[in-house]
């Protein structure tokens, strides 16, 4: 359905979207994820005809979107990161509005009656978008992009700037959305897609790094091992050996204390499985190793992996473990700061709606 071949888009000698091919099957909800700056609003301008690319070619329902702009974007409904509102027009005005933009031939009632139950936007047609919450805004722009019942929805960081239950209830209703049209979800809030999506790609310094299908999307860093290794001895001497040891990337113990043994998380490098090595290492020098728990990689874990991975390919497999140490902290910090961020502004922007819903 929608089909993106070698894509190419530079801005002068920065090249934004670097040869990304992928396709979009009907009916699929994907996440494009990736850091600030990985070049996904680019390729979704692309992708909606709001900007041309260097080179490449994207079709929808095999309709090339450069030489049939009109015809493509009729197929296409779009949620830029800022909604299109028109903030002096009611919720009614403006959905009519742009019912004639797009030159909708439905029945007009009928429709947007549809629409507005679709969104839960009813209990305020009548009101002037200007005094709706944030989170009402964003319904009637995601009602805007269901006018003419387009195949294609893309949404451009749909949940920036919502609080908490907004941000439940907006994808939820992506989420229902998907079940009769394909999605596009752009986003780089990691558990967006992991609540939505049914397929991650994942996109970053406008390379794509990683395909795959949400819950499988953990194949994508085979064998990098993370684990909680519970041993009996002499605690600097234990956490000196396993970070002084070959296939080992990180080692750090954790503070809680089981008689004379105590937790270390350890991760081992790429494609080394350390375990039996470390058994008989700890064997040989007689402290015991009591327990062996297999973490979990979160979608974060997962995300820096493969954006580490990708960045410093090479480099990292030969790295000793404190560069690679430093790597992690300094894409988890980034990541994180991004996370921190985006929550107060959340936080602000939901108690500045507080105020304007009590005016
Ligand atoms: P994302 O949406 O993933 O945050 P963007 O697609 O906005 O990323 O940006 C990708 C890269 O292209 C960034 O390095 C950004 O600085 C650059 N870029 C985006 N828009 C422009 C522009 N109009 N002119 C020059 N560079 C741009």
């Amino acid at each position: 359905m929608i089909k993106i071949e070698h894509l190419v888009k530079n801005y002068g000698a920065n090249c934004a979207v670097d040869d990304i091919s992928f396709e979009v099957n009907d009916g699929e909800i994907v996440g494009f994820l990736g850091p600030n700056g990985a070049g996904k609003s680019t390729t979704m301008n692309i992708l909606t005809g709001y900007l041309s690319s260097t080179a490449g070619k994207a079709t929808i329902s095999g309709i090339d979107i450069l030489s049939d702009p009109l015809g493509a974007k009729k197929l296409i409904g779009y949620l830029p990161e800022q909604p299109p509102l028109y903030l002096d027009m009611t919720v009614e005005e403006y959905l009519n509005f742009n019912y004639e933009l797009k030159g909708c031939k439905l029945d007009r009632e009928k429709h947007l009656g549809e629409i507005c139950d679709v969104v839960k936007i009813r209990d305020v047609y009548k009101r002037v978008i200007r005094n709706l919450s944030k989170g009402y805004r964003q319904r009637v722009g995601i009602a805007q992009a269901l006018i003419g019942n387009p195949k294609v929805i893309i949404f451009d960081e749909p949940t920036v700037g919502l609080d908490p239950k907004q941000i439940i209830e907006i994808r939820n209703l992506i989420r229902n959305l998907g079940r009769e049209h394909t999605v596009i979800l752009s986003t780089h809030i990691l558990q967006e897609v992991q609540a939505v999506c049914d397929r991650i790609i994942i996109i970053n310094k406008g390379k794509i790094v990683a395909d795959e299908r949400t819950e499988n999307i953990s194949r994508v860093v085979e064998n990098n091992r993370r684990f909680n290794a519970k041993i009996c001895g002499p605690q600097r001497e234990i956490l000196a050996m396993l970070r002084a040891k070959p296939g080992i990337v990180y080692a750090e113990v954790l503070a809680e204390r089981d008689g004379d043994a105590y937790t270390y998380t350890i991760e081992s490098d790429y494609g080394v499985d350390i375990r039996k090595n470390l058994f008989y290492t700890l064997a040989e020098k007689g402290w015991a190793l009591i327990g062996l728990e297999a973490l979990g990689m979160s979608l974060e874990d997962i995300f820096i992996s493969v954006v580490d991975k990708t960045d410093t390919s090479k480099a990292v497999r030969d790295a000793d473990k404190r560069r690679s140490t430093k790597q992690k902290t300094r894409l988890e910090s980034a990541l994180a700061s991004d996370l921190v961020g985006d929550a107060e502004k959340r936080r602000k922007e939901a108690a500045d709606d507080i105020v304007e819903e009590d005016e």
